[in-house]
């Protein structure tokens, strides 16, 4: 058997929880045959004891299988200490010069990824930086509604797109070309082609950094996107329920596994707050929640945890990645994004507008 028949062998090897196999993900170096004996160099980049011990597992049950060997030695190779990310394969393909790509990922839909992607790329231009915005949610778009653009891109005379300027950030999205009409099944060849040419044939021009909305989910997909370029690190964001928490540990495990630093999580829809004026006199009580406080002004604020608290800032600590912080769930956020206006630009100087501008603190913490 010679090192073209094992390789092929091994490419029938899944990846732990990815339909990719284990070639594809760089693991195999090398493979040296003397007769009946076999040595293989594994470089598994996680730290994942079980992960590690599983493509072990699998490769020598596959080789002992074949029967043609006597001795089959797997030498592993330490996972990195420090994340490192794989700088000459992706920076050439972007066009332009752009300092940092962050991904805005989520493990299922629906958590307020693309709001806080917007919102967080509203804030990042705001303070100063010069941001883009890649829409990469390839099954639903959103943000042109998000965003308010109605409009195509206009081409440069060399052929490329020019991304829209709105809110004072550079947008770019799957929207604007396919309208509603994208397929909802895009498979991964499809996937990775499409979004080449997004970072290829798209004027970005000069940018300190570029925010990608992540299709939700953290299987294959997202792992070929992340590939594709070199991401300075992901912001994951989640609902404080147990079954969206659950899914951070899959996005951290995603990231890790390519050597994506993961800059942190940001819980969202955490807590309600409820705010009014009171007349003086005037004695509130919320079931469940006792009397009600009013300050100087007679104006009263209650959180309400509508889902639970905390969640968010445990899972993290569990992960040992940091907490980015939270936001709460308001009609405000929800009415300024399906006016086509993020509430960081809508109101700017409003508590909501100031947890995305934390944010985006934390992330210019981050990059630097
Ligand atoms: P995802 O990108 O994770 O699928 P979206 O950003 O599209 O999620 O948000 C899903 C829905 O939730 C949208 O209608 C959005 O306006 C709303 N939404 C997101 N974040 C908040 C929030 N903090 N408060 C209220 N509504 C929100």
């Amino acid at each position: 058997m010679n090192k073209e028949k094992i390789t092929e062998l091994l490419q029938t090897i899944h990846y732990p929880g990815y339909s990719r196999d284990i070639v594809s993900f760089g693991i195999i170096k090398d493979i040296s045959i003397q007769e009946r004996n076999l040595s293989i160099r594994l470089n598994i980049s996680t730290e994942n004891v079980k992960v590690r011990h599983t493509i072990k597992q699998d490769v020598h049950r596959a080789l002992t299988n074949t029967g043609q060997f006597d001795q089959i030695d797997l030498i592993m190779d330490d996972p990195p200490a420090k994340p490192e990310t794989n700088e000459k394969a992706s920076q050439s393909l972007v066009s332009g010069n752009i300092k940092h790509i962050v991904a805005v990922a989520s493990g299922k839909g629906g958590v307020g990824k693309s709001t806080v992607a917007a919102n967080l790329a509203v804030a990042m231009a705001k303070n100063g930086h010069k941001t883009g915005l890649l829409d990469l949610d390839i099954y639903g778009p959103s943000l042109p509604i998000i965003m308010g653009i109605n409009s195509s891109p206009e081409i440069s005379e060399d052929k490329k797109l020019i991304p829209i300027d709105i809110h004072g950030v550079k947008a770019m999205s799957f929207g604007f070309i396919s309208g509603n009409n994208a397929p909802t099944i895009w498979r991964g060849p499809l996937v990775s082609k499409m979004t080449q040419q997004f970072f290829r044939d798209v004027l970005w021009g000069d940018l300190d950094v570029l925010i990608l909305d992540l299709p939700p989910g953290t299987g294959d997909i997202q792992l070929t996107l992340t590939q594709h370029v070199q991401l300075s690190g992901a912001v994951i964001v989640t609902t404080p329920q147990d079954m969206a928490l659950a899914d951070v540990q899959k996005g951290a495990d995603m990231f890790r596994k390519v050597n994506v630093p993961v800059f942190g999580v940001v819980e969202n829809m955490s807590g309600f707050y409820l705010e009014g004026t009171a007349s003086k006199d005037a004695k509130l009580q919320l079931d469940g929640y006792g009397d009600v406080p009013l300050d100087e002004k007679d104006r009263f604020s209650i959180r309400l945890d509508i889902f639970k608290r905390g969640g968010g800032l445990k899972e993290s600590k569990r992960l040992e990645v940091p907490f980015l912080g939270e936001i709460p769930i308001s009609p405000e956020i929800a009415l300024s994004s399906d006016k086509g206006i993020p509430v960081v630009s809508a109101q700017a100087d409003s508590t909501l507008a100031l947890c995305y501008f934390n944010l985006a603190e934390q992330l210019e913490k981050a990059l630097n």
